[in-house]
């Protein structure tokens, strides 16, 4: 384990917040790292390696919600369920999507005069909060 520790501190950057992996990582951004003969996550790995061993069925979580950040202090212990519920209380929220929809709409008038008439119509139907609230993002 001692070594493996000083192979995993070679491959991260400390700061005064985050300690960030530096070397692979997942196409979700996760950081990679070897240890005995497999791969497993570099947070998984940073947790078992300061924090302890790691609970069956639960799953290491990151406070900062960085998904490369190794930190120990940073790193929690979870079931899948509940990164699920954070996950879209966090990243996808009704208002977020609203936003993000009105932005790209506009967006697109620009490009696309001729049908500035049908994209305003739309605009006005999605800040109808009525409409907002259809869109179940509770509920994958
Ligand atoms: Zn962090």
């Amino acid at each position: 384990m001692k070594k493996a520790i000083e192979r995993f501190e070679k491959k991260i950057l400390r700061t005064n917040d985050c300690w960030f992996w530096t070397a692979s990582k997942t196409k979700q951004g996760y950081g990679m790292f070897s240890y005995d003969g497999k791969s497993i996550p570099a947070h998984r790995f940073a947790y078992i390696a300061y924090n302890g061993p790691i609970e069956q069925n639960k799953i290491v979580h990151q406070s900062c919600n960085n998904t490369y950040c190794v930190k120990p202090e940073h790193l929690y212990l979870t079931t899948k369920s509940e990164t699920r519920n954070k996950f879209y209380e966090l990243r996808i929220n009704p208002e977020m999507i609203f936003n993000e929809s009105i932005r790209y709409l506009q967006k697109l008038k620009k490009i696309r005069p001729d049908l500035n008439h049908d994209i305003n119509k739309l605009i006005d139907q999605i800040k109808e909060p009525k409409n907002i609230h259809r869109i179940n993002v509770d509920n994958p």
